[in-house]
């Protein structure tokens, strides 16, 4: 009898274990719910925010891909799991699963400074990018008038912190001045040395304060409150604070850390073994994995064929992490590629990035590319 195997969340993680389980199980009904119509590519993000990438360039639409792909797809937000009843509520109606994967990815972790959600910019969605972009215009064009350079104050020296900030040097070209404000001693927390001395350098190349142990407590428009008492008056305000775990782990009555991830087994499997969970909004207590996309489509991939594994009653196979490089951009021309213990710093990173990117959306998109093997043998 055919099963129902139903995707909650349709980001990097989803997608890839939506059209891999169609490839492995053409007679099965698979339904995907995300609360989004459109994929959003999230590596790309601080581009758009720039204006050196086009919305359609990290964009791509989930109910065309699907139909497709014959694959049911409801763009509404999934409110409940109930596992023992099999079933996912959303705000419309009750879906009933043999199968579950949840791939719903985090959300801005503001630390409980609720305030900062209302009066700063973020970079998580397309929406956020636009507004980042269209700002920063506007104020440059204000500050031509006043003969005065608008300040641009980025709240955290991660990746995304990072990124985004040599990004908009390199596109206000000294018309704005940008400060990186980062809790801990350093930026880039996670990285090697090297890795945090030469974005460090670039940074500062391109005219990028970056004001380390500079830990933020409150904040309201235009002002950023530290630690110290100081104040900060900035005309933009970006958070890039981090991500935190999505309130739907918190309602799936499956087992969860700490932090609120969804813990997985080898397997990927949770606490109830027919549901399973990928990507940025779980844990895998027995091989911790880095929360990126690369990695949250490794996992969709194996969950595909652990769910037909199930299905035909043969043997599942174990999580184990791929190599893939990590590509970071640290403006248009600099960038690091790193790859188990080697490091690889320049132009070269820059292109692979964009190539990633490219071919990734190409994949997904071209209707006439074939659904993608899977590659797990
Ligand atoms: C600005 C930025 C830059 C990044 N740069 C990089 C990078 O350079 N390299 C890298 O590897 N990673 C990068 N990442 C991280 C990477 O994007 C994530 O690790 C990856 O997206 C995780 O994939 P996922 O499938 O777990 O979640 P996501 O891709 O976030 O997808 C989650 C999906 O679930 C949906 N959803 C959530 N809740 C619900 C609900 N209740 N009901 C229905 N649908 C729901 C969302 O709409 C979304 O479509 C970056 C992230 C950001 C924000």
């Amino acid at each position: 009898m055919a099963k129902t195997v139903v995707i909650v969340g349709s980001g990097f993680g989803g997608l890839e274990a939506a059209l891999n389980i169609r490839d492995l199980l053409p007679e099965d009904e698979i339904i995907v719910i995300d609360k989004k119509q459109q994929f959003t590519y999230q590596p790309a993000l601080h581009s758009l925010a720039c204006g050196f990438v086009k919305k359609k360039s990290v964009v791509m639409n989930l109910e065309k891909i699907f139909r497709k792909n014959n694959i049911k797809f409801y763009q509404e937000e999934a409110v409940e799991v109930k596992p023992l009843e099999n079933s996912v509520i959303t705000k419309m109606r009750k879906i009933n699963f043999d199968y579950l994967v949840l791939s719903t990815g985090g959300m801005v972790n503001y630390h409980d400074m609720t305030d900062l959600e209302e009066h700063y910019f973020k970079l998580k969605r397309v929406l956020d990018a636009e507004n980042i972009r269209v700002n920063i215009k506007e104020e440059i064009k204000k500050a031509k008038h006043y003969n005065n350079p608008p300040n641009i104050v980025i709240c955290g020296g991660g990746l995304t912190g990072v990124e985004l900030a040599a990004e908009i040097a390199d596109k206000v070209k000294g018309k704005a001045k940008i400060t990186i404000l980062q809790s801990g001693p350093k930026i880039m927390n996670g990285f090697s040395k090297e890795v945090v001395k030469y974005s460090e350098l670039v940074l500062k190349k391109k005219g990028v304060d970056i004001r380390t142990n500079s830990t933020i407590v409150s904040g309201k428009k235009g002002m950023v409150c530290l630690k110290n008492g100081e104040e900060i008056y900035a005309s933009i305000i970006i958070w890039c604070g981090g991500v935190k775990s999505n309130p739907l782990n918190y309602k799936a009555g499956l087992g969860i850390n700490d932090k609120g991830l969804i813990m997985v087994n080898e397997f990927l499997q949770t606490t109830q073994p027919h549901i399973y969970a990928v990507g940025d909004c779980s844990y895998n207590y027995k091989n911790p994995q880095p929360a990126t996309a690369q990695s949250a489509m490794h996992q969709g991939e194996l969950v595909a064929y652990n769910i037909y594994a199930e299905i035909k009653s043969v043997e599942k196979k174990v999580f184990i992490p791929g190599d893939h490089p990590y590509l970071i951009s640290i403006g248009r021309m600099h960038g690091v590629m790193i790859k188990k213990k080697s490091l690889k710093k320049g132009f070269i990173p820059i292109l692979l990035k964009k190539f990633v990117q490219k071919e990734y959306m190409f994949k997904h998109r071209h209707w006439m590319w074939p659904l993608k093997k899977v590659k797990l043998k």
